[in-house]
């Protein structure tokens, strides 16, 4: 298996289930199942028990290592430097070996399935991929500065359709020449990869390279930071050869100040695993609240690199096989941002959208705290 010869380096001294500050458990899994063996250490021992014949896979082996959310909160917590770089490198390699194994969890299987056989998991047709644009008037992609690719959620997920049009509109009014491709795009592959299927990950990233490739695309902008993330990461070794920002980024360089907004408006933020700890990113999406005056913001204990996942990751947002109740991620996550006392829990990332709104309503606070995409809460201060 792939970073096999570190598996025997942990050491199990269980920080990598904390947040840097310590503030509380930071590890989704960990905080849904309450074992150690769902944490990092524990995956880490585990494999290498699998590994070295200790311990025979099976369905609960399966379980541990696809409920790994895919969030690096353990990337930046584990205490040993070597191994700490390539943890979740390590569990999606397991998560593969399992795969070839035939021991995928059922809701993964289909997951996975769906990207086979549709190329996206809402089995949806791609005749349908340009309907978010509806109405809005926007060109095909013709040699303008950027693409603006959408990816899945931005095309058939309600939430994400809502988010796409907004940062459409944002990119617009902040003056920026993008087309886009519509019916053409396909997935960029990044959740595929996160669940441990490299080699579909890659066949999707060939195919989309390709297209953006032939178009003669030098500059992506993305709707999501998971499609930010493969595309700037991993596309330039499978023939990527544009640059690629977040849309959180490309609008921040170019907004000041955003025209005066009605009453004042406490909002907290909270920070999208692919955009902060995979890609560094913090800075844009506070810049962007910043410029609205009226708008205070409000900061939860956990943010920035300690931000708490909202579980969507790793497959998860379309596997649920991290399972639900108080103790799911997501509920965990409204519950800090409501003590904010923030009126708004602001999200860059559709996925994020989705999870926290739906945690909203389990936890009864949408008297308390409303979910809103950060591209309509900008347009909304125009
Ligand atoms: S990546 Fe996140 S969910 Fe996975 S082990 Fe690390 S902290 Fe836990
Ligand atoms: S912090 Fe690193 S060394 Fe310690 S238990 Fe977690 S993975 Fe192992």
């Amino acid at each position: 298996m792939k970073h096999e010869e570190l598996l025997h380096r942990c050491f199990r001294c269980g920080w990598c289930k904390m947040p840097l500050n310590y503030a509380d458990f930071n590890c989704p899994s960990y905080l849904q199942y309450r074992f150690e063996s769902f944490t990092a250490g524990g995956r880490m021992w585990l494999i290498r028990a699998w590994q070295q014949g200790e311990l025979k896979a099976g369905e609960r082996l399966a379980q541990i290592l696809f409920t790994c959310v895919t969030c690096k909160n353990c990337v930046q917590t584990c205490a040993m430097a070597g191994i700490r770089e390539q943890l979740v490198e390590i569990f999606m390699a397991a998560k593969g070996e399992l795969a070839e194994q035939g021991l995928v969890p059922p809701s993964v299987r289909d997951y996975l399935k769906a990207m086979q056989t549709h190329g996206n998991p809402y089995k949806r047709p791609d005749a349908e991929r340009a309907r978010w644009a509806e109405g809005l008037d926007l060109p095909r992609y013709s040699g303008q500065e950027y693409l603006f690719y959408v990816g899945d959620e931005g095309a058939f997920d309600e939430l994400g359709i809502g988010m796409a049009r907004s940062v459409a509109r944002l990119l617009g009014k902040a003056g920026v020449d993008f087309g886009i491709l519509g019916e053409a795009e396909t997935s960029d592959g990044n959740d595929v990869r996160a669940a441990g299927e490299e080699s579909l990950a890659r066949a999707l990233a060939e195919n989309l390279t390709g297209k953006l490739n032939d178009l003669g695309v030098k500059k992506v902008v993305t709707l999501s930071p998971h499609a930010f993330n493969i595309l700037k990461t991993d596309y330039p070794a499978w023939g990527g050869v544009f640059a690629v920002e977040h849309w959180s980024q490309v609008v921040a360089r170019r907004v000041r100040a955003l025209a005066p907004a009605g009453p004042s408006l406490a909002v907290t933020f909270h920070d999208p695993c692919y955009l902060g700890r995979w890609q560094g990113e913090y800075e844009a999406p506070r810049a962007l609240l910043r410029a609205v005056p009226g708008l205070t913001l409000l900061e939860m204990p956990r943010s920035r690199q300690n931000a708490l996942c909202c579980g969507g990751g790793g497959g998860n947002f379309f596997t649920d096989i991290l399972g639900h109740g108080g103790d799911q991620a997501a509920r965990v996550r409204v519950r800090e941002a409501a003590e904010t006392g923030a009126a708004v829990l602001a999200a860059a990332c559709p996925l994020c959208l989705k999870m926290l709104d739906d945690a909203v309503k389990a936890e009864g606070l949408g008297d308390r705290l409303a979910v809103r995409d950060l591209a309509t809460l900008l347009l909304a201060a125009r």
